[in-house]
């Protein structure tokens, strides 16, 4: 054992050897079957110890004082510190804790958030909300994602295991590190984490190995990285065990490429090559170390490739991965649009949902790996930060309710409560404390308690909290958008006979025109007529079933619903666009709604058709 363990695991003195789990995978379970069962009161003791190690900071200082006294915290038990801490530490949001971690970054040495410096900060990658945050990341984070990585791989593995020592596809990216004004490293967390030691310990302790090199994954261009990933994946095909990247995306992204490198990546493999796309020379001299000519594997992959084209890539996986056992990413929230083609290349291949986290804080793991993504849950690890939860209502449909302009979200929240008193079929918002420096930050997720893993909840993702479409009393969610455009992609599969298919969307709200309305982007494959077009654009409108929506759109008060048809390649653009403003594409989610005018320059440049609603006419 060493000290990367959780400490509950390194005080276990056996091992548990459980069929074909691996004694570090059966000591990961045995820990986490522990925690659960008393995860009340580990998230005391996690928020004591929080508190206990930083109630000097500037942050916390300032709450806790009693008129002129200070708390005297380091003699408080941990029951009696986390109801002071509730009653006296305000809820926030990011916005309250920027200022301070703008001081950090600029180099203040003072204890502002935590006790212990902090030396390097994350970028959330902003692509839910438009713009990247800082957030402090420390040791502490790099090993909650090694647990968090390796207690689902040990769950995984019961359900479907896999041989030891085999490699894993992984469509994986860091982007650059760089380094504040004050000299702190910065960089997404997931470019922190794989050039950390934590990265290389998880595939020794899952006894499974990435097919590609840290130089495919550290490159800084997703294209070429890309290209290596694939080209490795398939050089080692018999080797791969499963196929994943962190977003769900990734991985539809990398295929779409496939369909158009095929030819170039058994070129290569045939003749132990790389091709002159790639570029730059670390990765290069790294991946040609690697492969070598085959050629009667080259020729086994162009049987397969010409063979599955026709079939517009159906079941390109398991074809030529014949040992992949499954493919694991997040495919739950903005993810789930991905999962039709992801079901398409995998052919009946299990889909196994990948876990909940953000830059801020892991957050569950998905402890029941053979759930479909759309139904999957998330058990809440207690040791990872305190959590509490906002429990959150729907507004009832108030007839005539005038327009509170602020108003950004559709719910009526309730006083915050601990974990170990959620309930089930309850949504609510996650406020974090973390051991990197938050106090009650709100994370801007809505979540429902779908059952419990033990005692500790296990979550549904529903969507991020803020609405994305509201014109004026009207209030839509990114899940009202995703069931509206998926309901009106079912049209245009079924009347183009499966020859056209929707590959990416986007919206925003037009309050420009007189009344404003909502337009959404579709980028499509293959041929539609335009009045298969029309009658999508018409479903989309009628298929809000938000009440402000309706009325406002029988009253006019909202303008009808417009289709834009994207040109081929546009969601590329914007990808590129965000890659080169500093996202990861590892990290990368498609914003669902934006307001941000470079994108709204792109995708109006793109747009190649029209299509107004005939709804409510
Ligand atoms: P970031 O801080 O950029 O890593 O983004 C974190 C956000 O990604 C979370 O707050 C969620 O909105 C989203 N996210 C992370 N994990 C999942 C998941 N398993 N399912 C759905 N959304 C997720």
């Amino acid at each position: 054992m060493d000290k990367h363990e959780p400490e509950t695991v390194r005080s276990t003195s056996s091992y548990v050897n459980n069929g074909n789990i691996n004694d570090h995978e059966g000591d990961m379970i045995r820990w986490f079957e522990e925690v659960s069962a008393k995860a009340g009161a580990v998230q005391t003791e996690v928020l004591c110890r929080i508190l206990k190690e930083n109630f000097k900071v500037e942050y916390l200082k300032k709450w806790l004082l009693v008129g002129k006294e200070e708390i005297n915290v380091a003699e408080m038990d941990a029951c009696a510190l986390e109801s002071l801490f509730t009653s006296v530490v305000p809820l926030s949001s990011h916005e309250d804790f920027e200022p301070f971690i703008q001081r950090i970054a600029d180099g203040d040495t003072a204890s502002i958030l935590t006790q212990q410096p902090i030396t390097t900060l994350s970028l959330s990658s902003g692509t839910t909300e438009g713009r990247q945050k800082f957030v402090p990341f420390t040791r502490h984070s790099a090993q909650t994602t090694l647990e968090t990585f390796t207690l689902s791989a040990a769950y995984r593995s019961r359900v479907y295991p896999i041989r030891e020592g085999g490699k894993i596809l992984e469509f994986i990216y860091s982007g650059n590190q760089f380094k504040t004004k004050g000299g702190l490293i910065a960089g997404t967390a997931t470019t922190h984490y794989y050039a950390s030691e934590e990265f290389r310990i998880k595939q020794e302790r899952t006894k499974s190995f990435t097919c590609s090199p840290y130089e495919v994954i550290s490159a800084g261009d997703y294209k070429q990285s890309t290209y290596c990933h694939l080209l490795l994946g398939l050089f080692f095909s018999h080797d791969v065990e499963f196929i994943t990247s962190a977003f769900v995306y990734g991985i539809v992204q990398a295929f779409r490429s496939f369909e158009e490198l095929w030819r170039d990546l058994c070129n290569d493999i045939r003749h132990g090559t790389l091709s002159s796309r790639i570029k730059v020379p670390k990765m290069r001299e790294a991946v040609l170390e690697i492969i070598t000519a085959n050629q009667s594997l080259a020729s086994r992959i162009e049987g397969i490739c010409e063979e599955v084209e026709v079939m517009d890539w159906f079941g390109l996986i398991p074809k030529l991965w014949p040992n992949a056992k499954y493919v694991y990413s997040i495919m739950t929230g903005s993810m789930q649009p991905y999962l039709k083609r992801l079901r398409h290349y995998a052919n009946g291949l299990p889909l196994v949902s990948g876990d909940y986290g953000s830059s801020e804080s892991w957050i569950g793991v998905n402890v029941d790996p053979s759930s479909p993504p759309e139904s999957v849950t998330f058990a809440v690890v207690p040791t990872f930060s305190y959590f509490e939860f906002i429990p959150l209502y729907r507004h009832k449909h108030s007839c005539g309710s005038s327009h509170d302009a602020a108003a950004d979200d559709d719910f009526v929240e309730d006083k915050p409560i601990p974990l170990s008193k959620v309930k089930v079929g309850q949504e609510y918002e996650i406020a974090l404390t973390t051991f990197t420096g938050l106090y009650r930050c709100r994370l801007g997720d809505v979540v429902e308690v779908g059952g419990f893993h033990n005692g500790t909840p296990k979550l549904n993702f529903i969507c991020r909290r803020k609405l994305i479409l509201t014109v004026n009393i009207d209030k839509n969610t990114e899940k009202d958008l995703q069931a509206v455009v998926e309901k009106a992609s079912y049209i245009l599969q079924s009347q183009t006979n499966n020859n056209a298919e929707l590959v990416d969307f986007t919206s925003y709200a037009d309050l420009t025109t007189q009344p404003g309305c909502y337009v959404i982007f579709w980028e499509i494959k293959g041929d539609a007529h335009d009045h298969v077009l029309q009658s999508c654009s018409t479903e989309m409108d009628a298929a809000f079933v938000d009440y402000g929506y309706v009325v406002s759109r029988k009253t006019s008060s909202i303008g009808p619903l417009e289709l834009c048809i994207l040109e081929k390649g546009t969601f590329k653009k914007i990808l590129d666009c965000f890659v080169a403003n500093g996202a990861t594409l590892g990290q990368f989610k498609t914003p669902r709604c934006t307001n941000n005018p470079l994108l709204l320059n792109i995708l109006h440049a793109c747009t190649l058709k029209i299509f107004r609603s005939t709804a409510y006419a």
